[in-house]
């Protein structure tokens, strides 16, 4: 794959951001989830999916639902998604975290000091 190096305000990074995206399992809804869950790349096999729907749901945690989105599929996903809530996007390879940088208007946590990737307009569409 060809490493892409643009100047983003001045500084050297790598490509524009996809997006990992988390949130609730509805406990109502544990079977459409691991359906789904399988159905992507997040995890390794059906065991590690069905230990993290049942974490999710008896622990009422975010667990990773996609990874590598782009900012539009991302958004598709939130709206299509009927068996979680809670929904969050972070920045690819980060989760979410109290303690980190989070865009209200674009629900997002994201790691660096360049602020919201996407209102900055540094992201994969
Ligand atoms: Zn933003």
């Amino acid at each position: 794959m060809k490493q892409i190096t643009i100047k983003h305000q001045g500084k050297l990074v790598e490509d524009p951001i996809r997006f990992d995206i988390y949130g609730k399992v509805d406990p109502g809804k544990r079977d459409e989830a691991v359906v789904s869950l399988k159905s992507v790349n997040v995890y390794p096999g059906e065991i590690e999916v069905r230990k993290a729907v049942s974490e999710s749901c008896q622990n009422n945690v975010r667990i990773q639902l996609a990874r590598s989105a782009t900012w539009s599929s991302a958004n598709e996903f939130e709206q299509s998604c009927s068996w979680a809530n809670q929904i969050v996007f972070c920045q690819e390879g980060y989760r979410p975290d109290d303690e980190r940088a989070y865009c209200k208007k674009h629900n997002l946590y994201y790691g660096g000091i360049l602020g919201c990737h996407v209102c900055e307009g540094f992201y994969q569409t």
